[in-house]
């Protein structure tokens, strides 16, 4: 089916076109400049640019495809989760098109988007998949059986989101927002092994938080690290302190995702989400996964990240199952399951 997907639920005003697992647009517009200087999102400003840029994202989509609105199958947007103001701009502007022509709607779930979306990249899914999730907002491990109606959460974080670590750590060694690209750079001078922070959640914790992940107490420990030698007029080593605190993170994020694919026996294992960027994490994920047999797939960076095409590539799955579409006074939901892949 060729479908079109919006994507509203953060920063990124995505549309995408796909035809199945062929990607025919991919456009984008993003609000993350204006967010740098309140150093996170600020949900009205998101809101205000979405409005501002949907049009005009609507139509770079038309024109990278040489697709017309009229021709499409169907319309997918994201309805949760996400900033309830932002997905509101994307589900209007999605409920309009259906409207005008005709159309059927799919409201979506983001998580969902961001596993399908590999599909684009490296063809149709087959069989039971886990999936590691790692964004500014979402940590999960998933199961993945059917991406259309059937994916397990298998385990998430009990307090901040793995991107969120990486902005708040960054933040702390005078890093500027977005963090985690930066704590990747510089890290690579780094010495990894100079501080020993804390691997939450993976020594007697364990048994209950088996697959579960908590990055809090490494951000406590990186700040007292750092108020530490400030107070002792030392300076530290930074590209030391972020390769350690990476370490920390990426360690347990893959031994955890590595040991949930062994204990499901899967043997396919997608990564997605901007943490995927990382170079330490796929170092250790493809490392890890390569002993234990198990492919990795992570879809290229600009997919990764939050889009419309994902959002599409989704809807094309719920379409070629002819699942019933959503109504037209379709809600958002800032809150949405993971479990929950189409809108009530
Ligand atoms: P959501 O969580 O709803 O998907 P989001 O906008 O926070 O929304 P993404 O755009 O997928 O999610 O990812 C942004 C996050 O990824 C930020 O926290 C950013 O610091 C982190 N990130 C991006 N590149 C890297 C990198 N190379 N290393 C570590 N973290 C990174
Ligand atoms: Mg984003
Ligand atoms: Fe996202």
């Amino acid at each position: 089916p060729l479908v079109l997907g919006i994507e509203s639920s953060c920063d990124e005003t995505g549309v995408g076109i796909v035809r199945g697992t062929e990607l025919l647009a991919h456009a984008l517009s993003s609000s993350m400049e204006e967010h740098v200087r309140f150093g996170g999102i600020v949900p009205e400003v998101a809101s205000r640019a979405h409005l501002e840029a949907m049009v005009p994202t609507l139509e770079q989509a038309y024109a990278e495809s040489g697709v017309r609105i009229q021709d499409v199958d169907a319309i997918a947007v994201t309805s949760g989760p996400g900033l309830t103001g932002a997905l509101l701009v994307g589900v209007a502007a999605a409920k309009a098109l259906a409207l005008a022509h005709d159309k059927p709607l799919y409201g979506v779930n983001h998580l969902a988007a961001h596993v399908a979306v590999d599909q684009l990249e490296h063809g149709r899914f087959d069989g039971r998949m886990a999936a590691m999730l790692v964004s500014g907002g979402h940590t999960e491990i998933l199961l993945v059986d059917d991406i259309a109606t059937d994916i397990t959460l298998l385990g998430q974080t009990i307090d901040d989101a793995a991107g969120e670590a990486f902005d708040k750590v960054a933040r702390l060694l005078g890093l500027p927002y977005p963090g985690g690209p930066h704590i990747d750079r510089v890290a690579r001078d780094g010495d990894g092994t100079a501080y020993d922070f804390p691997r939450a959640l993976t020594g007697r914790d364990a048994e209950k938080y088996k697959y579960d992940f908590s990055f809090s107490g490494l951000k406590s420990a990186v700040a007292r690290l750092v108020q530490h030698e400030e107070r002792m007029g030392r300076t530290f080593n930074v590209a030391d302190v972020a390769a350690a605190f990476q370490d920390s993170v990426c360690d347990v994020l893959t031994k955890k995702t590595i040991a949930a694919c062994k204990d499901h026996d899967v043997d396919t294992l997608i990564i997605g989400g901007g943490v995927a960027a990382n170079a330490r994490l796929r170092h250790f994920a493809e490392e890890r996964a390569a002993k234990a047999g198990i492919t990795v797939r992570v879809p290229r960076l600009g997919l990764c990240t939050d889009n419309g095409a994902m959002v599409a590539a989704l809807g094309a799955e719920v379409v070629r199952r002819g699942l019933p579409p959503s109504s037209l006074d379709l809600p958002v939901d800032s809150s949405m399951p993971v479990t929950q892949v189409l809108a009530a």
